[in-house]
């Protein structure tokens, strides 16, 4: 569904990505760990081209990243994005903030994007709260909905960057919950998490990035219990 090769990115003159090789296939879940400042972030954003590559290639569902316009809007709307940062439009209501995107975007009629929006805050498990706005939320409420408002643009895959990492603890559980779901479901997702729970039970892979490098790429249960790499092993000492 993606795939990345020989991706090189740099900041100025330094370089953060190394030709980075990378497949997530379809209905399958990858999640990426690694020290901070090793790259995760910035392979998730040159994704969806919220940062531009120096060389390489990345495709989405067989189409090479187009560079502009039109096509790069409708590239866009294939690939789902949710932050640790919730940035849900403070002034619209929880269903407004879902159903802003198809409505507009994807030009469906309020009706139709409204009915999807409900059966999605039905899916996250916050029907009661559509008329709320995003600061009567918790954090987790919030993270929620900026799930489910990404998920209304029917994105044929999601891209997580560290999606529980300001959230208190208890709401850490009810977001990684709904992405279980996701991932049940079928959904393509490309995980940056340090909740290496998920990781065990969500993962079909684990890819360990360090300095802007592709380290080590192995199944769950082989990446955990007996990583190869030093940096890998390293690692794991430090957060489990
Ligand atoms: P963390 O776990 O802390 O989120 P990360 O693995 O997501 O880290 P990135 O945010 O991708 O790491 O950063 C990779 C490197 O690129 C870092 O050295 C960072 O300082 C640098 N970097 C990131 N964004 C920019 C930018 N916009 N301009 C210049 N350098 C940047
Ligand atoms: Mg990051």
């Amino acid at each position: 569904m993606v795939s990345l090769r020989g991706v090189n990115k740099f900041f100025g003159q330094r370089q953060v990505l190394f030709n980075i090789d990378l497949d997530v296939p379809k209905s399958e879940v990858v999640v990426i760990i690694g020290p901070s400042g090793s790259g995760k972030s910035t392979l998730c954003r040159c994704i969806n081209r919220l940062e531009v590559i120096n060389s390489g290639d990345i495709f989405v569902d067989g189409i090479r990243q187009p560079l502009e316009g039109r096509e790069l809007a409708r590239f866009r709307a294939d690939v789902g994005m949710v932050f640790q940062s919730f940035n849900l439009f403070s002034h619209l209501t929880v269903l407004q903030n879902i159903t802003i995107g198809p409505i507009k975007v994807l030009r469906q009629s309020t009706e139709e994007a409204e009915v999807k929006g409900r059966e999605l805050l039905r899916r996250i498990g916050i029907n009661d709260k559509e008329k709320a706005y995003p600061w009567q939320l918790s954090g987790g409420q919030q993270q929620r909905v900026a799930l489910a408002r990404s998920l209304a643009m029917n994105p044929k895959i999601m891209l997580f960057d560290e999606p529980t990492s300001a959230l208190d603890p208890e709401m850490i559980k009810e977001v990684l919950a709904v992405m279980m779901d996701l991932a049940k479901t079928g959904m393509t997702m490309l995980v940056v998490t340090h909740e290496m729970g998920f990781a065990r039970k969500a993962a079909d892979r684990v890819v360990f990035m360090d300095e802007g490098r592709i380290v080590e790429e192995a199944a769950p249960e082989i990446f955990f219990n007996s990583p190869q790499a030093e940096r890998a092993k390293n690692f794991l000492s430090k957060i489990i």
